[in-house]
């Protein structure tokens, strides 16, 4: 069986097209990566060492066809044909400035901000949600499978190669250490539930970097066995922050990012992986949150994350207020009024900046009135025209770029892709 594919060789493609092999970009266990250009156009190639056989090509085959669930994952566009013993797919190239998660960790790349980091929680579990929306199971994530934008968050999972149907594998266990403990103890075969574990370790890790799992437990054992491994991360598996049982706990001076960032998290995002990694909760895959539980949680914690106006530094807002986490500024906010809907809460308070919508793009700005009383005034930044109910029930359009003053008991529409959201102004 011949592995390598030469520069310039030529692969037929199960759609029809023909991929011209350009030059090598990457190797790992399973294959080589080539680039190269169909129809002009320039792609990936993941070629495999060894044929994976015949029901993994198929399942490859009928995902290429589906197409991607989201835009977040490098999708196999198509397979090729069987050569020299052995195919492979064609996907979209990774696009610049974009590092792998791995580098994160190193701390050769950073997030540039917490917003980013909430916009990678969010996409992930979105892409996570509409893969799992059409019955197909991710099976293997881990750190090494997808790359994130460091300003934006905006993600891009790569490795979709064992993605198969609920319930039927791809022969491919996952990564130790990321896998559902009820796959290490060979309870179960990879599936949904256990994808939604493997996307919670890494949400820990969006924020916190360290592994949640490897706190002083891991630590005791300088040389890791197999056995050792299965034992840590299957029966004996514990939440390095676990209520309940603190044997695992980071470790200062080699888990100090850990440490750190867990003590700048809100309590609510605190509560949530508290909760998710509990004894009881490991042990009932079906009882994990599910994707969109966890956007809910990840939205609310960005609707409360505010810049400081002195310094511009982030922190989370709370109904008390805001001290600023910067120790050189100590800037303080409060806010009068809300603007609600059943499941968020933004604070308005002058040069807040709002983002009301679905997604993370600006809509609106406050303002304080000229000429004092204190009066706070909302422009819209859409293009969209908002509709605003006074308590007294009349209806005032607000064009782009117009403003109105807040008072307690109006309402705002403003619409989104299509769908309308009505925020309540409280105090
Ligand atoms: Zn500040």
């Amino acid at each position: 069986m011949r592995t390598e594919l030469n520069n310039n060789a030529t692969l037929l493609l199960k759609d029809g097209n023909v991929a011209h092999v350009n030059n090598i970009i990457g190797s790992g266990g399973q294959g080589f990566v080539y680039s190269v250009t169909v129809d002009g156009e320039e792609y990936a190639l993941k070629w495999y060492k060894q044929n994976p056989g015949n029901v993994f090509y198929e399942n490859l085959q009928k995902n290429a066809e589906d197409g991607a669930p989201s835009s977040s994952f490098l999708w196999p566009k198509a397979v090729t044909k069987v050569r020299y013993g052995s195919f492979g797919y064609i996907m979209p190239l990774k696009p610049e400035g974009y590092y792998e998660f791995s580098q994160y960790r190193l701390a050769k790349v950073r997030f540039s901000s917490f917003r980013a980091i909430l916009n990678a929680a969010i996409e992930l579990c979105e892409a996570f949600r509409l893969l799992h929306a059409k019955g197909l199971s991710f099976q293997d994530l881990n750190d090494g499978g997808f790359f994130i934008h460091p300003d934006t968050g905006h993600l891009l999972i790569c490795d979709c190669d064992n993605v198969f149907p609920h319930g039927e594998s791809s022969g491919v266990l996952g990564k130790a250490r990321y896998i559902a403990p009820e796959i290490v103890l060979g309870k179960n075969m990879p599936n949904s539930y256990s994808d939604r574990f493997s996307m919670t370790v890494i949400l820990f890790m969006l924020f916190c970097i360290d592994h949640p799992f490897e706190g002083m437990n891991v630590v005791r054992y300088p040389c890791m066995t197999e056995e050792i491994e299965r034992r840590l991360f299957g029966e004996q598996l514990c939440f390095m922050y676990d209520d309940a049982d603190t044997r695992n706990r980071p470790v200062r001076g080699i888990h100090s990012n850990a440490i750190t960032m867990w003590n700048l998290l809100p309590d609510v995002l605190k509560d949530s992986f508290k909760l998710e990694f509990a004894k009881a909760k490991l042990d009932a895959p079906e009882t994990r949150m599910t994707e969109m539980q966890w956007i809910d949680v990840f939205t609310g914690i960005r609707d409360s994350l505010v810049e400081c106006p002195l310094c511009g530094d982030e922190s989370f807002f709370r109904r008390i207020g805001v001290v600023c986490i910067n120790r050189n500024c100590r800037g303080t906010s409060t806010a009068e009024m809300w603007m609600e809907t059943e499941s968020r809460s933004i604070p308005l308070f002058n040069n807040n900046i709002l983002r009301m919508g679905k997604s993370d793009a600006v809509t609106g700005r406050v303002a304080l009135k000229p000429g004092g009383n204190n009066i706070l005034l909302v422009q819209n930044l859409t293009t969209h025209d908002w509709r605003v109910i006074t308590p007294s029930n009349k209806s005032v359009t607000v064009a782009p770029r117009g403003f109105f003053p807040v008072k307690d008991g109006m309402k705002v529409e403003l619409t989104d892709n299509e769908s309308t959201i009505t925020y309540t102004i409280t105090h």
